[in-house]
């Protein structure tokens, strides 16, 4: 996926700035910087939620548009309403709705489909909660299993880990890890830098505009990260930094 001269602006006000940058085909990105640096808006960007004042978007050569049912987009939670009274079964049926074409209702393939979702991910024994019922980390494995529901090539994750427990980040990240093996690729917003190294194949390390990109061995060094945290990050040693 080939991101070109991406501008983003609200009111006037530019949020990410002639963004250019490739995302590798079957490899886990972080999208790391500081808090409003324009990570969340570089996703919505694109994936098309957002309107932008320049930018392309091409998946080896063809326009977005041709694959966007291949493309999943989990929010950040703080994004969704959690007591809208839906099941976990019913989200992840959402997921096979860009498959089914339009007036078809969902026979009893899709719901298998949704039940071999569930298990991918061990929710399995969920399918009939509500969603304002899970935990942080339940959640979230719950709208994994609605993007491989919708068969998606390409996963976009915003913040994911955040507020959840340890042993969830561990099982979320350990699946996306397996999804990636199996050829997907992933792209994770993050702004903790402590398991970059640990999490990530590639970074894009944004701050408005990009400060660097590609493999975390190259990346993810001092000089990028001061860049984007700026002198806030002070003398704090950030665990593998590759310098
Ligand atoms: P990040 O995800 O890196 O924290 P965001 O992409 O959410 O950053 O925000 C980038 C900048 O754009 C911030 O200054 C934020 O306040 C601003 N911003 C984000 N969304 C909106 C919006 N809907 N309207 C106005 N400004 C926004
Ligand atoms: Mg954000």
């Amino acid at each position: 996926m080939d991101v070109s001269n991406m501008t983003v602006a609200y009111q006037h006000k530019k949020a990410i700035e002639e963004v250019t940058v490739s995302i590798e085909p079957g490899k886990i990105t972080g999208i790391i910087g500081p808090n409003g640096a324009g990570k969340s808006t570089l996703l919505k960007a694109v994936i098309g939620l957002i309107k932008t004042e320049s930018g392309e978007v091409t998946v080896s050569g063809k326009s977005l548009d041709v694959i966007r049912k291949k493309i999943a987009y989990v929010e950040q939670r703080s994004a969704i309403d959690l007591t809208f009274p839906i099941k976990v079964d019913e989200v992840v049926l959402l997921g096979t709705f860009p498959n089914l074409g339009l007036f078809r209702r969902p026979k009893k393939a899709q719901k298998e489909k949704v039940m071999e979702c569930l298990k991918q991910v061990k929710m399995e024994d969920f399918s009939k909660r509500q969603i304002g019922n899970l935990s942080g980390g339940q959640l979230q494995r719950v709208f994994i299993a609605r993007a491989l529901a919708q068969e998606a090539d390409i996963i976009f994750l915003d913040e994911p880990f955040v507020g959840i427990d340890m042993v969830s980040e561990k099982v979320i990240v350990d699946l996306l890890k397996e999804l990636r093996n199996q050829g997907k690729t992933i792209v994770i917003v993050h702004h903790d830098l402590h398991k970059t190294r640990e999490y990530f194949d590639n970074l894009i390390i944004l701050n408005k505009k990009l400060v660097a990109s590609g493999s975390v061995d190259t990346t993810f060094v001092t000089k990028n990260i001061q860049a984007a945290y700026g002198d806030s990050m002070g003398e704090i040693v950030i665990k593998g930094v590759n310098d």
